[in-house]
């Protein structure tokens, strides 16, 4: 296993400290900025040996140079992105696996939100940081790729085991369930996550982790290839990129 330390940070951004309590390895993930991730080291006694970054936007990256100077960790992030992520010292592609303590993390490549964007799973652990590809009953905008792209992304991250733990960057759930429900009104599992987040919400609470299960039952973006969706967003075609694209649409205006 490994422990996860979220920090709010920003308007609505995550940092994820992810720790081996076995080796000692700590990875940030997506690390905004630096001083709240000195703060969950300060106070957990941990020592950061990883950053991962999952694309290049500064709200996820704006931290990176700091606590590489401060902590010496190792910098991974996306070939792709080397021209405009500083630091990285792992450049990974689709399919790589980096060594963090005795877990192994699995890059997989989801373009769509950015050209470059990789996710990273933790494959004993079942522990997914989509960064702003996936989000709790969402999914990120699509600002450098096409609509197909984003949708073979996303069942690339769907095709994960339904266990997984999703921690996605953005704290967004309220109002990604509030469009949810605009696209599949009597979808139960939907109003039922859409239920528990308004209560965790106003207690305080994080939405985060959801798991793959969840998602897949209650998210539109990952079912858009689902005929009951389809029916539900009085969209139907063969062609599921195009009903995720509309869905995608509808979100931008909403
Ligand atoms: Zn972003
Ligand atoms: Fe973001």
């Amino acid at each position: 296993m490994v422990e996860v330390e979220q920090t709010p940070v920003l308007t609505d951004n995550y940092v994820h400290v992810v720790h081996d309590p076995e080796t000692g390895a700590t990875a940030a993930v997506d690390p905004a900025v630096a001083p709240p991730v000195f703060d969950v080291l300060d106070r957990r006694g941990w020592q950061l040996s990883h950053i991962l970054c999952t694309h290049h936007h500064g709200d996820h990256v704006g931290g990176v140079m700091d606590l590489k100077q401060a902590s010496g960790a190792t910098v991974v992030g996306a070939l792709a992105d080397a021209h405009r992520i500083l630091g990285i010292d792992i450049e990974v592609k689709d399919g790589d696996h980096v060594a963090i303590g005795r877990h192994t993390v699995r890059v997989l490549s989801v373009p769509g939100h950015t050209a470059g964007h990789v996710a990273y799973f933790f494959r004993e652990a079942q522990v997914l940081f989509p960064g702003d590809c996936l989000f709790s009953l969402g999914c990120g905008r699509v600002f450098e790729g096409t609509a197909e792209q984003m949708w073979r992304s996303l069942c690339k991250l769907r095709a994960l085991p339904d266990d997984t733990r999703v921690y996605p960057a953005h704290e967004y759930t309220n109002a990604n369930a509030d469009f949810a429900l605009t696209i599949d009104p009597e979808n139960a599992a939907l109003h039922a996550r859409a239920d528990e987040v308004l209560a965790l919400r106003e207690a305080g609470r994080s939405s985060l982790p959801s798991t793959m299960a969840s998602e897949k039952a209650a998210n539109p973006f990952l079912r858009a290839d689902d005929p009951v969706l389809q029916a539900a967003a009085g969209l139907d075609g063969p062609d599921a990129a195009a009903v995720f694209a509309e869905i995608r649409r509808r979100k931008d205006c909403f």
